[in-house]
């Protein structure tokens, strides 16, 4: 079993009895008394033996002396050791004020780690609340702006491109709302940082002999002395950073950097969840083959779109699209000569419109529908025109041999068409029907 060790105590400085001061009738008393010795004794004696001798006067003083001498040495000495236990007291005393200032200051820094480690619990349901890269990247950099830089200096957040594996300005929360950050993707701190995969503190750059500070000049204009910086790190692979600096030396304890690295942590989890939600999302609004939008997405879109334009008093068009005869060019060339057809054709529709504020989506089989917010009926027939001709001229080469196909087109408009989306859809749907029956390769109007 382990030893129990003793807590130390300064209990043993123990304070001697003081010798209690004597009363005034004490000191009467003792007064009398010596009066009695010095005086009284020899005078009584002298009158007792009518002649009291010289000699035995000059003894009798002499002894006396002698006692008072050593009762005045003995007081002197236990003055000096009560002198001493005095001092010892006070250095006792200084030692104990010192533990317990230490003591003070420890519970403080105590208290203060649990209210962050409880702000973590909070941090974590916040960062929770949505899966969206964006809305993660926006929290993690306000929490370690507000909790940890206290609204001071600069916090930036990178994350690693996956194209270029170069550091990429994400979100930045600046004290200075108009300072500009230079360096997009990081300066020599962030690069330790990515290179090591470990946080950073540096107390004050100017006392760093790790960097060189000639370079970050020329790197980057701001002016801070501290700062600190931690890795986003999920399963080994490197998300990003993120990092705080301020113009005072010495703004950061490593406490902060320690709950910067924790944030990061935590931060890795979720913003890798929130890139894989991304790119779900991004899956699913997207349709697999021409890489438009889906019909479920496109729907909801036209919706919101409709409801604004209709609230702003504006136009809002929509072109239905569908190939002719296709059936015929799956039978002729093959299914997957078919599909290279479907991926040139949204090609040229994406590169059409890639100018005008609009909204493309393969809505069936080889039927396309492209809204046109802010353009009237119009403008919208003379674009459809445009795009049908353009179709009609491309050619497309299939086994070394040139094909082309041509479209009918639908337009419809809201609000002369259509009040709301689905009647707009129907308008266009049976436009481009019309257009059919009335020989294809054509646009009509609703
Ligand atoms: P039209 O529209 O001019 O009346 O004649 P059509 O032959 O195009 O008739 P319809 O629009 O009804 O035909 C749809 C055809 O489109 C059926 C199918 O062969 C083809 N198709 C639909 N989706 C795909 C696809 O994803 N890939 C390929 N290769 N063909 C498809
Ligand atoms: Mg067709
Ligand atoms: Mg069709």
């Amino acid at each position: 079993m382990p030893k129990i060790r003793k807590k130390q105590s300064f209990n043993h400085h123990k304070i001697p009895n003081l010798p209690e001061r004597p009363l005034p009738a004490r000191t009467f008393l003792y007064t009398a008394a010596i009066f009695f010795i010095y005086i009284g004794i020899p005078a009584s004696l002298a009158i007792f033996l009518k002649n009291l001798p010289l000699k035995f006067l000059i003894v009798f003083y002499l002894v006396n002396s002698l006692v008072l001498l050593y009762f005045l040495k003995r007081n002197l000495k236990l003055a000096h050791r009560l002198k001493l236990n005095i001092q010892d007291l006070e250095e006792g005393e200084n030692i104990l004020n010192d533990r317990n200032l230490q003591e003070i200051k420890y519970g403080e820094s105590l208290k203060e780690r649990i209210r962050r480690y409880i702000s973590l619990k909070e941090i974590i349901e916040k960062i929770n609340q949505d899966l969206s890269l964006d809305y993660i990247a926006d929290k993690l950099s306000d929490i370690a702006f507000s909790f940890i830089g206290q609204d001071r200096g600069v916090c930036i957040l990178y994350l690693v491109d996956n194209a270029t594996h170069r550091l990429k300005l994400f979100k930045a929360r600046k004290e200075d709302k108009d300072m500009v950050i230079k360096t997009k993707e990081g300066d020599i701190f962030d690069l330790w940082v990515l290179r090591h995969a470990s946080p950073l503190l540096i107390e004050d750059v100017r006392k760093d002999f790790r960097f060189d500070l000639e370079k970050l000049k020329s790197m980057d204009a701001r002016n801070f002395l501290s700062l600190m910086s931690s890795p986003f790190v999920s399963e080994n692979r490197f998300l990003g950073i993120i990092r705080l600096d301020n113009p005072i030396a010495g703004f950061y304890s490593q406490d902060d950097l320690r709950l910067l690295a924790a944030i990061s942590d935590i931060g890795a989890v979720a913003l890798e969840n929130g890139e894989f939600f991304n790119k779900t999302r991004e899956l699913a609004i997207h349709d697999g083959l021409t890489g438009l939008y889906t019909k479920g997405y496109f729907l909801e879109r036209l919706k919101e779109e409709c409801k604004r334009n209709i609230r702003q008093g504006r136009d809002i068009s929509l072109l239905m699209l569908d190939i002719d005869y296709f059936k015929n060019y799956n039978d002729e060339f093959g299914h997957t000569a078919g599909d290279i057809v479907l991926k040139n054709l949204s090609f040229n529709i994406t590169g059409f419109f890639k100018d005008l504020d609009h909204i493309a989506s393969r809505f069936g089989g080889e039927e396309f529908c492209v809204a046109l917010l802010d353009k009237n009926k119009a403008s919208a027939r003379s674009l459809a025109e445009e795009l049908r001709s353009k179709i009609e001229k491309t050619r497309i080469a299939l086994r070394r041999q040139e094909t082309k196909i041509t479209v009918s087109i639908g337009v419809a408009c809201l609000p002369v068409d259509a009040s709301d989306e689905d009647e707009l859809i129907q308008a266009a749907d049976r436009a481009m029907y019309a257009a059919k029956k009335s020989g294809r390769n054509r646009v009509t109007n609703a």
